[in-house]
């Protein structure tokens, strides 16, 4: 399958590099609070992160479990002996001159996951290995100096490798989206692109169809976004197949997406690329894994998206497009099961609270800009809710305003109901009598659509409602209508 059909003759060969902060209550090596945001620059600061002499590190077990739990997730083996490394280079942003990850010993290695193919089925992409490191401290380039901010320095950090498996722009978009969504339901990390707790490299070569040898990779840095990412590799890829097409060979060299001008610069060639003189940590000891710690961490894994996604379609009978988009969100997979569940009960079927949340739910949420988590709306009162709209105790139109009061004030619909005198007219003598007062009051009206001016029928309708204001149900009052005035 080749990037590009018109050229015809080569293959996209991308592999992924991704680092996620994990959501741990203090840092890596250190006690300091590890709550990134909002916090004064240089507060969340000790002799450790700041890397004072003599200061050592002692390992965050809980991030050490999150690491595990992501290489579970990732279908990894998880090794028995981790060993972090020190990886050595000069940058202000690094105050030891070095950076604590892990090299040759990383804590999860050989995993995969499925992506969504060009032809719809599934794609395998190789992880190659999960590893734990720490953040550094985060730069602000100003016009005529540089500060920096050490309350990043220390987080603790994980880096997602993939085997260069990834054969397109939109396979590398839907790994990385796919990746984000396992995170966020791990509960491991935020995997914010926007505030930089996700930060991706892609790798990206061209090969001509066929062969079995890799050409030659450029790296691309500076993905703040799905989109760049989906940008900058085709940009890459075009560029990789012009310099080709004239003969030319591809540099390995690094390169930075400039999304303004919407193409890759060079920053610096790769071939005197760093040696980082890696070697084990010496104040930190090895880590032992033992088995039963893994199993532990495996038992209290939660339902994985495409676990819960087929789940949706086999249990709750819902349209493959309709599980895909609830389980997008653990949050709002959650919300849905619990309303579907409550939904049950009052005979109202799964697809029927799916369409809701799909629709009604999903754009009150847009609205406010909000998390389902914030919601007033609670599970059980938005079954109740459907189920009045169902059952044609109030109208639809009623319902949504019902339910954006709901969102307000938090209040049971039933109330809101009551309060607002909703309850749908559908009582036929009532109407009855209404339409009959109003063909006798209005006999011009009357002779004017029986001689043919169809229109009538609809001042007819909007008199009927305004009577009742609003809460006559349309489709009664127009066959009461047509039967007695149709001759
Ligand atoms: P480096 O030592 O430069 O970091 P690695 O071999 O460790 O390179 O690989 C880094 C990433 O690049 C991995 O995700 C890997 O899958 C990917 N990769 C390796 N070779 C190629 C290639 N020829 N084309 C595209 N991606 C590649
Ligand atoms: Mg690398
Ligand atoms: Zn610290």
């Amino acid at each position: 399958m080749c990037y590009n059909p018109a050229m015809g003759e080569y293959e996209a060969i991308i592999g992924m590099e991704v680092h996620a902060q994990l959501l741990t209550r203090s840092k890596m090596f250190c006690g300091c609070s590890a709550e990134a945001f909002g916090a004064e620059p240089n507060t969340n600061v000790c002799p450790v992160c700041l890397a004072l002499p003599g200061a050592l590190p002692v390992a965050n077990r809980r991030a050490v479990e999150q690491t595990i739990t992501v290489g579970l997730a990732l279908n990894c083996e998880i090794n028995e002996t981790a060993v972090f490394s020190r990886k050595n280079y000069f940058y202000p942003d690094l105050p030891k001159g070095y950076q604590i990850s892990m090299y040759d010993f990383p804590l999860c290695q050989h995993g995969w996951v499925d992506v969504e193919g060009p032809d719809g089925e599934a794609k395998r992409i190789r992880i190659r290995r999960v590893h734990l490191e720490e953040d550094t401290a985060k730069s602000f380039h100003m016009v005529e100096q540089t500060l920096v901010d050490f309350n990043r320095a220390g987080l603790p950090l994980i880096e997602i490798v993939t085997e260069p498996d990834i054969r397109s722009p939109e396979e590398a978009r839907q790994y990385l989206v796919g990746l984000r969504t396992v995170l966020r339901y791990l509960g491991v990390s935020s995997a914010d692109m926007e505030k930089g707790a996700m930060r991706c490299e892609a790798n990206v070569s061209l090969r001509p169809a066929g062969s079995v040898e890799m050409g030659t990779k450029v790296e691309v840095k500076n993905l703040n976004s799905f989109r760049a990412v989906k940008q900058a590799l085709t940009y890459e890829l075009e560029r990789q197949t012009q310099a080709l097409g004239r003969k030319e060979r591809v540099r390995q060299v690094t390169m930075g997406w400039d999304e303004v001008r919407g193409r890759t610069v060079e920053q610096r060639a790769k071939e005197e690329s760093e040696d980082y003189r890696y070697f084990p940590e010496p104040d930190l000891p090895r880590l032992h894994v033992v088995p039963t710690w893994v199993e532990e961490l495996r038992a209290e894994l939660p339902e994985m998206p495409g676990v819960l996604q087929e789940r949706l379609v086999s249990e709750y009978g819902l349209s493959p497009i309709d599980a895909s988009v609830l389980v997008d969100d653990r949050n709002i997979a959650d919300y849905f099961v619990k309303t579907a569940d409550a939904a049950v009960e009052r005979a109202i079927p799964p697809q029927i609270v799916a369409n809701w949340v799909t629709g009604d739910l999903f754009r009150l949420l847009k609205a406010r800009e909000g998390q389902v988590s914030d919601l007033k709306v609670t599970p059980a009162g938005l079954a109740e809710l459907i189920a009045l709209v169902e059952r044609k105790k109030i109208t639809a139109r009623s319902g949504k305003a019902v339910l954006e009061e709901m969102a307000a004030t938090g209040r049971p619909p039933g109330e809101i109901v009551e309060e607002r005198g909703l309850s749908k007219i559908s009582d036929e003598e009532v109407l009855d009598q209404i339409i009959d007062e109003l063909i006798a009051a209005h006999p011009d009206e009357v002779a004017t659509y029986q001689a043919g001016k169809e229109t009538v029928l609809q001042w007819f309708m909007g008199q009927v409602m305004r009577a009742t204001r609003g809460k006559a149900d349309p489709q009664v009052v127009l066959s009461l209508l047509q039967e007695k005035l149709d001759p």
